[in-house]
């Protein structure tokens, strides 16, 4: 179960990823998943060079389409761990639609936003969770959009578990990556994620003096969809909504019979080639 990889991040030193990457490894090694049975696929970003630093299965997709990658991925295999990780402005901008339906579809998957409220490898620029107010490269008086609320949009979309956690405190950041890869069907988890270069207000310190970890029925989504709308004095982290729908695999007709690692691949008959052709 070694997952240490070769290639060593160059993230920013105080990144909020680097909690993140050990947080997933540790995940993977508690829950006995070996390198061969774990991908991890992402988009592009700060945050998406993450497959690059593990030893797993990676792949380094395009701009906020890693979910449809990821999903094909699980579908085509469902032994594997699939797991996607990027960044806010990849998932909430780029990505939003495969976002809203990968949810819905309920793939079994687990997706990972390391969500630092600004576009860092593009050095600075508001992305889709950054708030209001916020003075960056792009909004030089300050960003007047509303930021976007990842966790409603997840409960709107259907999604069947909904988590935040910080990368401030990595040790319960792992077990909610560790319940959400569990999880039998879509595991959205938001990380509040500093970026210690260009976010200067959503800091470690901004985010320890108001994280808490709710005790909550995490099977009501009423109670879940008031606590994803909490935002200001107290923010909460943890598992925040969670239900047993049956997953896409189980319900398409196609996946369901057999997967197709597991059919086998005849060759086209050479006539029915020349016809096509
Ligand atoms: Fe991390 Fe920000 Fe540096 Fe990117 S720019 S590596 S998000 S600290």
């Amino acid at each position: 179960n070694d997952y240490k990889g070769r290639v060593r991040p160059d993230w920013c030193p105080g990144c909020g990823n680097f909690a993140q990457l050990s947080a997933i490894q540790g995940a993977l090694v508690e829950l006995g998943i070996e390198p061969k049975d774990a991908v991890v696929v992402s988009g592009i970003g700060c945050s998406s060079n993450l497959p690059e630093y593990a030893n797993w299965y990676g792949f380094h997709g395009i701009h906020g389409r890693l979910l449809p990658v990821a999903s094909a991925i699980k579908w085509a295999n469902p032994k594997l761990t699939v797991i996607a990780y990027g960044g806010d402005g990849d998932g909430f901008f780029e990505g939003t639609q495969h976002f809203y339906h990968t949810a819905k579809r309920n793939v079994d998957i687990t997706y990972i936003v390391s969500d630092n409220q600004i576009f860092g490898l593009t050095t600075g620029q508001a992305s889709p969770t950054s708030q209001i107010g916020m003075v960056t490269k792009s909004t030089p008086d300050g960003n007047v959009e509303k930021p976007v609320n990842p966790l409603t949009f997840a409960l709107a979309a259907g999604a069947t578990f909904v988590a935040r956690a910080f990368s401030g405190d990595a040790l319960h950041l792992k077990e909610v990556i560790k319940k959400g890869i569990q999880h039998k069907g879509f595991a959205f988890i938001d990380v509040m994620s500093p970026c210690v270069t260009y976010n200067k207000i959503n800091t470690y310190d901004f985010f320890r003096k108001r994280v808490y970890k709710p005790q909550h029925d995490t099977s009501n989504f009423e109670e879940a969809y008031r606590l994803a709308l909490e935002w200001g004095d107290r923010i909460p982290i943890g598992i925040i909504y969670e239900n047993t729908d049956k997953r896409y695999e189980e319900l398409d007709p196609v996946l369901s019979e057999k997967p197709p690692i597991e059919r086998e691949v005849r060759p086209i008959p050479q006539d029915v080639l020349e016809e096509f052709l």
